[in-house]
C-alpha cells in the first residue's frame, strides 16, 4: 500500500522509491501457483501530471506450480512492468479506462496491482521444461522418468491410422 499523502507533489514532480510487494497464491486453470518468495522488493514510481497521475510498478518474481503436461512443479521467472494512469477528471463513460482500479482514497494497493500484474504475466502454457513428455494417456505414468509399457503400441498404432486417413483426405483434394 502506497500512500499518496506522504509524498507532497506539485505538477510534473516524480517520487520514485523501492517499496514491498506480496503475492498471496493464486488459481490458475484449476491448478494452484505461488510467488516464492512471496514478498519481493518493487520500484514504485508515481508522477503528477496536470491531468492526473501516472504509476508505474516493476518488480521481477519466481512462480512456482505444476506442469501443464506433467504436473511436477515448474518454475517461471517473471519480470513485470506495469503502469497505470488516473485523471484527476475522468470523461463521462470513460471513467473505467482513465482511472486506476488500485487507487483508492489517496492509496495504491501495490499488493493487489502486483498479484493481478503477476496472474496476467504467466504463459499460456506452463512447463516444467520445454520438451516435457508429459504423462502417458493410458497408464499415468511421467514420461520424462522413462518409456512406460503401454505407450508405444497404442498410441503409434491410433495416429498411424490417423495420418493415412489425413494423407489420402488430402490426395483427393476439396470436393467438387
Ligand atoms: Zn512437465
Ligand atoms: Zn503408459
Amino acid at each position: 500500500m502506497f500512500d499518496l499523502r506522504t509524498v507532497r507533489l506539485a505538477v510534473g514532480d516524480h517520487h520514485r522509491e523501492t517499496h514491498d510487494v506480496t503475492i498471496p497464491p493464486f488459481t490458475l486453470g484449476g491448478l494452484q501457483y505461488e510467488a516464492d518468495p512471496a514478498t519481493v522488493p518493487a520500484d514504485f514510481a508515481v508522477t503528477r501530471l496536470r491531468s492526473g497521475f501516472v504509476f508505474a510498478l516493476r518488480f521481477d518474481v519466481h512462480l512456482t506450480g505444476p506442469c501443464h503436461r506433467c504436473l511436477e512443479p515448474a518454475h517461471i521467472d517473471e519480470s513485470i512492468r506495469a503502469e497505470e494512469y488516473h485523471a484527476f477528471n475522468p470523461e463521462p463513460g470513460a471513467e473505467a479506462d482513465m482511472t486506476c482500479e488500485y487507487l483508492d482514497d489517496d492509496r495504491v494497493d501495490t499488493d493487489r496491482w502486483a498479484s493481478d500484474a503477476a496472474v496476467l504475466a504467466m504463459p499460456f502454457q506452463v512447463l516444467c521444461r520445454e520438451d516435457c513428455l508429459g504423462l502417458c494417456v493410458s497408464c499415468g505414468a511421467n514420461l520424462n522418468e522413462g518409456p512406460c509399457d503401454c505407450a508405444p503400441t497404442v498410441e503409434d498404432g491410433r495416429w498411424a491410422k490417423l495420418r493415412e486417413l489425413h494423407v489420402s483426405t488430402e490426395e483427393r483434394g476439396p470436393a467438387a
